[in-house]
């Protein structure tokens, strides 16, 4: 395995993490035909109930006030025993969030943070600090991270074990662009994602792992996968993690779908078998959230 994904991190400019992806990328090829994966199936009706999970990615929408007047509108919208709901809100929202959806059944998310825990890195964020206060889940590899802020597989994966160590279970993303798409490489993109994003975590981290497919050319489009695309994906994601690890981890973990899913097209997309969940960005600041959980 190339050296610690934070010392390449940390000595490299920002703007050259890309460079830096690629040239780890042989090292990272070679360390995964050596490792010693699982390669086998389980096959077999014991499939798993899994809890749905739905969850709102706020982006960088919403002022502390009109957070905490969001929460209170969406409140009694929300309501379901039987579905994690998740509000993934920006960093200075987080607090008063916590506050305001106490004794409701939201958790609370948070969209961003760095693999240390304190020290020199201004601006920045640590697991310790979210963890502290109230975050449960963190949004790992969402697609606007890997293309504005330049995120590579090196650091997500680094991201992942940290919030992992830290006690915050990560929402991993992977997604394929309209141009992977159509060129038919997506499977293998989102294979690669994946198994790179991963390297080094858990079957039982896994288990505890939400993986949200988020097609590129569906985010903040109006443009939805149909919900058969948005199966074989998951479905796929499914199948390769059976092979990392084996069917039990597979059964676990927690996958949904996001890309403009909206109150009108979620109830077919979460009837699919392998999608366990949406992530919700545009629809989530809105009482539309609300018929998505309950849908
Ligand atoms: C997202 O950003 O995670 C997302 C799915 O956005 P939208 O629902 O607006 O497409």
């Amino acid at each position: 395995m190339p050296s610690a994904a934070s010392d390449i991190i940390r000595r490299t400019p920002f703007v050259r993490l890309h460079d830096v992806f690629l040239a780890y990328e042989h090292q990272i090829c070679t360390y995964w035909s050596e490792v010693d994966v699982k390669q086998y199936f389980y096959r077999g009706d014991k499939t798993m109930a899994r809890r749905r999970i739905i969850a709102g990615n706020w982006k960088m929408n919403k002022t502390p006030t009109e957070a905490v007047a969001l929460c209170n509108e969406l409140k009694d919208l929300v309501k379901n025993d039987d579905v994690d709901v998740v509000y993934c809100v920006p960093a200075i929202d987080i607090v008063p969030v916590a506050e305001a959806v106490k004794g409701t059944n939201v958790h609370v998310g948070a969209e961003n943070f760095y693999i240390e825990d304190k020290g020199a890195f201004t601006g920045e964020i640590s697991a310790p600090m979210l963890k502290d206060a109230g975050v449960e889940y963190i949004i790992i590899g969402h697609s606007e991270r890997r293309d504005i802020f330049g995120e590579n597989d090196v650091l997500i994966n680094a991201k992942v074990k940290k919030a992992f160590a830290a006690g915050l279970k990560p929402i991993l993303c992977c997604g394929e662009s309209l141009a992977l798409r159509k060129a038919d490489t997506y499977k293998e993109w989102i294979e690669r994602q994946i198994t790179w994003d991963l390297s080094g975590v858990s079957a039982d981290q896994v288990k505890n792992l939400v993986i949200a497919y988020e097609p590129i050319w569906a985010i903040g489009t109006g443009e939805t996968a149909t919900a058969d695309q948005a199966e074989e994906v998951c479905k796929l994601i499914r199948e390769l993690i059976a092979k990392l690890y084996d069917q039990a981890t597979a059964d676990a973990v927690r996958i949904q779908y996001g890309g403009s899913m909206n109150a009108g097209n979620a109830a077919e997309l979460l009837s699919k078998p392998n999608i366990d969940g949406g992530l919700i960005g545009g629809a989530s600041l809105k009482a539309d959230f609300g018929q998505i959980v309950n849908a």
